[in-house]
């Protein structure tokens, strides 16, 4: 029979926990397969690690993997993928947004041969501000446009993959991940399935609109060199402009002899160019920041503790 691992990343979810466990015990018991419930808690500051326990000491297929300190989401999805043993592995979200109840569906699709992994997308934005949504639109297209990595509007982080494709996955060691980026640069065959938005059962989300537009910022300076494109672009502009202008300015002198007058646009002149110099700069620190954090080749997360004794504590 081949095993299915579940992901289950988990900060402050000790409300959620139990109803997830609830419904994903029921979810599983009408499949055939055998199963592990793959937890990992970043460094939650209420009682999840206690719920965790709790469930492990009843239940053996549930292993939980418990951080030192919070690393985010990110961090808690890899140390899953390197932990998990499945054939099949998939990530869900422990507040139940991402519903257990489509995981027979989602195997039977990956068992016809056909695909390697099925993702899921929202079809609707519903509950979410309009500014929000308005902001992820714009993310998506601009990421899109250019990188290599196809990512799709409304995706979310749920997926059933096959053992390869986690593998590929696994190959991506990078520091800074943006999984949707590595989903879709590792390619593979994806079905896409359409589901409706669904609220969190309890406890609240983890994401503020601040935090949302870092993660943006993140995933297109991961997966795209477009801003520093668009930054070489903007000097060529700007330096054929100033170009034209020299030109008018002898010419006219020449010509006319007309004495150049105006300190007001010589100052708008210089803040301008300033600025756009320092923006250019911000950018090109922005891909060095990244560069340098990635050279330091810090781990990824560090498990303090599990009920497993063969986890691969750091990596
Ligand atoms: N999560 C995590 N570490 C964090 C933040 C969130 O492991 O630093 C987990 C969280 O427990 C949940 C999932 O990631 O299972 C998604 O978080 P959330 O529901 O807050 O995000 P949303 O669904 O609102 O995008
Ligand atoms: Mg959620």
């Amino acid at each position: 029979m081949s095993l299915i691992s579940l992901i289950i990343p988990c900060y402050n979810e000790e409300k959620a926990l139990p109803l997830f466990y609830e419904e994903a015990d029921r979810v599983l018991s009408g499949m055939d397969v055998d199963c592990e419930m793959l937890f990992v808690n970043d460094g939650s500051s209420d009682g999840t690690l206690d719920v965790l326990k709790e469930l492990a000491e009843k239940d053996p297929r549930v292993v939980y993997l418990s951080f030192a300190r919070n690393f985010g989401k990110e961090s808690a999805m890899y140390a899953g993928f390197c932990n998990a043993r499945g054939d099949y592995v998939a990530v869900l979200d422990a507040d139940l947004q991402d519903p257990p109840s489509l995981l027979p569906e989602m195997l039977s699709i990956l068992e016809t041969g056909e695909y390697d992994s099925v993702a899921t997308r929202r079809v609707d934005r519903k509950g979410e501000p309009p500014v929000r949504s308005w902001f992820a639109r714009k993310f998506y297209k601009l990421i899109n446009r250019h990188s290599d990595a196809d990512i799709v509007d409304g995706a979310r982080d749920f997926r059933l993959m096959k053992r390869e494709m986690v593998d590929a996955i696994l190959a991506m060691g990078e520091y800074n991940r943006f999984s949707k980026g590595i989903y879709g640069w590792v390619g593979f065959k994806t079905y896409w399935m359409p589901f409706e938005n669904v609220e969190r059962v309890a406890g609240e989300t983890k994401w503020s609109f601040w935090g949302l537009f870092k993660y943006a910022i993140d995933g297109i300076i991961s997966f795209t060199l477009a801003p520093l494109n668009i930054a070489s672009i903007i000097g060529v502009i700007m330096t054929g402009l100033s170009f034209i202008a020299l030109l008018f300015i002898i010419i006219r002198r020449l010509a006319f002899g007309d004495p150049v007058a105006g300190w007001a646009s010589l100052v708008c002149i210089v803040v301008f160019i300033g600025g756009v110099q320092l923006a250019v700069l911000g950018i090109m620190g922005q891909y060095l920041a990244k560069t340098y954090m990635e050279t330091k080749k810090r781990p990824h997360y560090i498990v303090a503790e599990s009920n497993r004794s063969d986890v691969e504590k750091i990596r």
